[in-house]
C-alpha cells in the first residue's frame, strides 16, 4: 500500500505508516548503490565492521525501505540484470517484476510473481510472493532454485538445495534476514496462454465472496482469483468491489464458461481479455519527494485461512462498509501452492486455501480513538482462525509476532539458520528472526 506513504528523508518526527518514530536527531544515512557482489560484501563488513543499522533496499515497497534510519542503506537497484537461458533465468537481486515480465516474455516464459510490476523480486521473493498464478505455479520462492548470498562475514556464497541447504530452505520465505541476495535463479514456466477477466460486483460483495469460494473448492489450477474492495485513492487502482481472475495455460478461453457461475451472480459485470502477461501487472511506482502524499496508518491484520465461511465473509463485508477509509483483499491459494510439502521452504501453510487481507487506513481526522479500537479488534477477529499472517503484507516493524508468520517447527529452524549465518543479526532491518 505504498500509494499512501511518503519516502525516508521528510518524515522524521512523524507517523509513519503504523512506525512511530520519535523526533531524536537522526544521523544521515549512508547510500551505497553497489553494482556487484564483492561490492555488496564490501559495504557489507564496513557495516559489521562499526556497528551501524544496515537498510537492504531492493523494489522499495517494504517498510523498512520508508522508515527514517541512520547507517548504512543499501539501494541494489543497480544489480537488476536479467539473464534467460533455456527456462533458467538468473535475476539481480534488485530487479523489479515488471522487468523480469518483459525479459521473460519474448522468449514464452513467465514466473508466478505478485500482482504489480513496480514490486521488488528481492522482498517478494523472500518472503514468499502470492500472485495471479499461485494457483498454477505455487509462490514465486517455490520457482527458486538457487541464489547468491553476501552473507553477514562478506562471503559471496551460492546455495540451492544441493549446497547449503538449509541456507537456501531458509531463503524461502524467511525474508532478508540471512545476507543479500544479489542474485536469484529461477526456473520460469512456459505460458502458452493468459486470458484475464474483471467482474464488476454487484450490490451483494458477500454473494460473490461466497460463490467465489465455493468455484475455488474444485477449479482447475489454471485459475486463479482475487478479490479486492478498495475506495478512490489512487488513478491506477480502480476504487470499488471486484474480483480478478486469471486463467494461465493451455486454452484460456475457457476462462469465460470456469466463470460463469460468478458471472451469473446479479448486478456483476464482466470483462474478459487475452492480454501480454506484463500488461496485467499494476503499475504502483513509490512515491518520491513532492509527489508523497502525507503518510497516515494502517489498522490492519491479514491472514493464511483454511476456509472461509460465512461469518467470516459476512465480518470482511461489514468491514469495508463501516470504515470508508479501508481495503479489504481475499486471494484464492490451493493448486500449486498446495502440491509443496510444508517442511520444502520456511513459508507457512500450504492447507490454507485463501489469504485474506484487510486494513482500514487512519487518515487524520477520519476515525477517532473508539473507532480506531474497533477497526482493529474487528480486524482480528476476521483473521483470528489463520494458520499463519504473511510477513510481506505486515506493513510495520512487530518483533513479537514474528513467530506466528512460521510454523512453530520452521521458526525453530530458521533460529537455527540465522544463528549459522548471522549471529551479530547485523541483518535486523526485516521481521526479524530472534537469533
Ligand atoms: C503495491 C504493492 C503490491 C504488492 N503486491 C503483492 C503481491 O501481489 N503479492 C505478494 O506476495 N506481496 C505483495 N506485496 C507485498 C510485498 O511482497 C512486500 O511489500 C515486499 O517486501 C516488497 O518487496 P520490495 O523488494 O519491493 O521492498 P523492499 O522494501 O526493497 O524490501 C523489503 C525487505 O526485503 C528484504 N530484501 C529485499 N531485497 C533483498 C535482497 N535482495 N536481499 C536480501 N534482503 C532483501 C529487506 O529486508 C527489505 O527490508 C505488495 C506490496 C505493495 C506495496
Amino acid at each position: 500500500m505504498h500509494f499512501l506513504r511518503a519516502p525516508a528523508p521528510d518524515v522524521r518526527g512523524r507517523v509513519y505508516g503504523v512506525l512511530m518514530v520519535d523526533s531524536v536527531e537522526i544521523p544521515p544515512t549512508r547510500i551505497h548503490r553497489p553494482t556487484s557482489a564483492s561490492e555488496v560484501a564490501r559495504i557489507i563488513r564496513q557495516a559489521a565492521e562499526e556497528g551501524v543499522p544496515l537498510t537492504v533496499v531492493s523494489g522499495g515497497h517494504g517498510p523498512w525501505s520508508h522508515a527514517p534510519a541512520d547507517g548504512i542503506r543499501l539501494e541494489l537497484g543497480e544489480l537488476a540484470g536479467i539473464e534467460v537461458d533455456g527456462t533458467r533465468v538468473r535475476v539481480g537481486g534488485g530487479a523489479v517484476w515488471g522487468e523480469v515480465a518483459a525479459a521473460l516474455a519474448p522468449h514464452g516464459l513467465a514466473l508466478s510473481s505478485g500482482d504489480t510490476a513496480t514490486v521488488g523480486v528481492g522482498g517478494l521473493t523472500l518472503g514468499g510472493g502470492i500472485g495471479w498464478m499461485v494457483r498454477a505455479w505455487g509462490l514465486a520462492v517455490d520457482q527458486l532454485v538457487g541464489a547468491q548470498v553476501v552473507t553477514a562475514s562478506g562471503d559471496v556464497v551460492e546455495t540451492t538445495a544441493a549446497q547449503h541447504p538449509e541456507l537456501f530452505w531458509a531463503l524461502r520465505g524467511g525474508g532478508g534476514n540471512f545476507g543479500v541476495v544479489t542474485r536469484f535463479d529461477f526456473e520460469a514456466h512456459r505460458l502458452p496462454g493468459i486470458a484475464f477477466a474483471e467482474l464488476a460486483v454487484g450490490e451483494d460483495a458477500a454473494a460473490m465472496l461466497r460463490a467465489a469460494r465455493e468455484l475455488m473448492r474444485d477449479a482447475p489450477r489454471e485459475l486463479t482469483v482475487t478479490y479486492m474492495d478498495v475506495p478512490p485513492m489512487d488513478p491506477n487502482a480502480p476504487a470499488g468491489a471486484r474480483l480478478s481472475a486469471v486463467w494461465a495455460g493451455p486454452e484460456p478461453d475457457r476462462l469465460g464458461a470456469a466463470l460463469a457461475p460468478l458471472a451469473a451472480l446479479e448486478g456483476v459485470q464482466t470483462e474478459i481479455s487475452e492480454p501480454a502477461y506484463r500488461d496485467i501487472l499494476m503499475e504502483m511506482p513509490v512515491p518520491e519527494g513532492d509527489e508523497a502524499p502525507a503518510p497516515p496508518g494502517f489498522i490492519a491484520a491479514n491472514g493464511l485461512l483454511r476456509d472461509l465461511d460465512d461469518e467470516l465473509v459476512g465480518r470482511v463485508v461489514a468491514f469495508r462498509r463501516e470504515f470508508p477509509a479501508s481495503v479489504v483483499f481475499l486471494r484464492s491459494l490451493g493448486g500449486a501452492f498446495a502440491d509443496v510439502p510444508e517442511e520444502e521452504t520456511a513459508f507457512p501453510a500450504r492447507d490454507a486455501a485463501w489469504f485474506v487481507m484487510v486494513a482500514a487506513i487512519d487518515i487524520p481526522g477520519m476515525l477517532d480513538d473508539d473507532s480506531r479500537a474497533k477497526a482493529a479488534a474487528d480486524a482480528q477477529r476476521i483473521v483470528g482462525g489463520r494458520l499463519a499472517e504473511y510477513s510481506n503484507f505486515v506493513d510495520a516493524e512487530r518483533p513479537e509476532t514474528v513467530a506466528g508468520m512460521y510454523a512453530e517447527a520452521s521458526y525453530a529452524r530458521l533460529r537455527d539458520v540465522k544463528r549459522q549465518w548471522d549471529p551479530q543479526n547485523l541483518f535486523r532491518r526485516n521481521h526479524n528472526i530472534a537469533v
